[in-house]
């Protein structure tokens, strides 16, 4: 096992490694930029390490400032969070070429799972049903008609780099291919620097359901069963539950198979996430996370297991702990991403907290690092928290969330908590029957 673990994050994440490194007895080093001086997770951890000032690319995504830290505390492991440097393969490779462990897959993996052609292409090969699309990069408004024609509109174009949601177009029809091509490729080159794109069928209802799974790269493989993620706005989750409302058993144990025979013929190593969309019944690959994502509590929440601990175990070179078999579903699970923001204009509200208290009681969980008097600094994301809830159904879960809203008071600043206390008083919200447009009708219809 690890003797040192340095958490190259910030916010919720870095003080959620912290909780997994101090209970697996693993000494911690914290780093941050200058704004984060104050951070919760700063103060808790073993030591810290000022790595530059406040914008991220000078700071957190500081591949040379965070190598220096792993030097000056002796760190032989450092865990990336999700975001900043999570997913990118060459801090991976830099890592391994200096004998320090990153807490992650392979940077090959990385690799492969971050170009979303070759992702997709590999889906295919390992027997996971994709979204029909062009297989292959679009280089020309001609090659996309013809695609386009071929998996016929309405079409979606995307960035092979994609992430975040960004660089996506939709072309309802042929009149508007040629204006969704260009714009989706500007803004690809704009927002990743690499303009290539690729079509795929958009798909007019579908939800967002995706596998957590678990490898060890030694032969071991699972999957933890899915989130439904389908409550979005901008293609941004606010809202995830396990397991979804859309699935029956049957569904469920078919698609959980086949992922987990996936990631076992990959010889994947760690935590991943295997994104579908879900239609009419089928299942849609779209894209694997080689990380740790946001709303992994609600996994951690209906199967008990910690899966920062175990993405820590894995890494030091230990096989899973577990069996499929071994994974037991208890419960339900719902997760709320509090965000820095007016809960209607979506505004972001940095500034200083005070009062704050957070809800508890059975089945609560909240995982951030604010505190009173903690000022949010404007630099980075609005998510200052997340608010878990786990209880027998989904409808004793629907009233918990409903009781732990009403108790947690975050004074000075807005917040998205009214937005959920509102999601709560809609039918179709209490029935689970959301798909990932809902949301944006949702506000069309308020906003009207
Ligand atoms: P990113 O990496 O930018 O998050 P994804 O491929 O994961 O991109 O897609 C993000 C979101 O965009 C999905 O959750 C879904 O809401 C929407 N989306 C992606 N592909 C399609 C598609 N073929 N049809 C309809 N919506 C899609």
């Amino acid at each position: 096992m690890f003797d040192k673990v340095l958490i190259a994050n910030r916010g919720e994440i870095a003080l959620r490694i912290l909780r997994a490194c101090k209970e697996l007895g693993i000494g911690t080093v914290a780093v941050h930029s200058t704004a984060d001086a104050d951070a919760m997770h700063v103060r808790l951890a073993d030591e810290s390490v000022c790595i530059g000032p406040p914008e991220a690319s000078k700071s957190y995504l500081n591949i040379g400032s965070i190598l220096s830290a792993c030097e000056i505390s002796g760190a032989d492991a450092v865990h990336p969070g999700y975001g900043f440097l999570a997913e990118n393969a060459r801090f991976a490779d830099i890592l391994q070429a200096h004998n320090i462990r990153f807490i992650g897959p392979s940077g090959e993996h990385i690799r492969l799972m971050g170009d979303k052609i070759a992702a997709k292409q590999t889906a295919d090969r390992l027997g996971l049903p994709v979204v029909p699309g062009s297989g292959d990069g679009v280089e020309t408004v001609e090659d996309a008609r013809r695609v386009a024609a071929d998996i016929g509109y309405p079409v979606l174009i995307k960035a092979t780099a994609g992430g975040g949601g960004r660089g996506m177009k939709v072309a309802q029809s042929a009149d508007g291919l040629e204006e969704a091509y260009r714009t989706a490729r500007a803004e690809a080159r704009a927002a990743f620097g690499n303009d290539q794109v690729y079509l795929e069928k958009f798909l007019g209802k579908p939800r967002h359901i995706e596998i957590q799974v678990m490898g060890d790269g030694q032969g071991g493989g699972v999957h933890l069963f899915e989130r439904d993620c389908s409550l979005q706005r901008r293609h941004q989750k606010v809202f995830e539950e396990a397991l979804s409302p859309a699935l029956n058993p049957q569904q469920r144990e078919a698609i959980g198979e086949r992922v987990a025979h996936a990631v076992r013929e990959l010889g994947y190593s760690g935590a991943g996430t295997i994104e579908f969309l879900y239609e009419d019944g089928e299942f849609y690959f779209i894209e694997m996370n080689t990380r740790i994502q946001v709303e992994h509590p609600v996994t951690e929440a209906i199967t008990g297991i910690d899966l920062i601990n175990e993405q820590i175990r894995v890494a030091s070179g230990a096989r899973l702990s577990f069996d499929q078999s071994d994974i037991e579903i208890t419960g339900h699970a719902i997760e709320c991403r509090i965000n820095a923001e007016h809960p209607e204009t979506f505004i972001p509200s940095p500034g200083r907290i005070d009062p704050y208290h957070p809800p508890g009681g059975l089945g609560i969980r909240v995982d951030s690092g604010v505190y009173a008097g903690y000022s949010i600094p404007p630099y980075y994301d609005s998510l200052i928290g997340k608010l878990i809830v786990h209880a027998r159904t989904r409808t004793e879960c629907l009233m918990r969330l409903r009781r732990a809203l009403s108790e947690y008071v975050i004074g000075g600043i807005n917040t998205t908590i009214p937005l959920f206390q509102a999601l709560l008083d809609e039918p179709d919200i209490a029935n689970g029957n959301y798909d990932i447009h809902w949301l944006e009708h949702y506000f069309e219809r308020r906003n009207a």
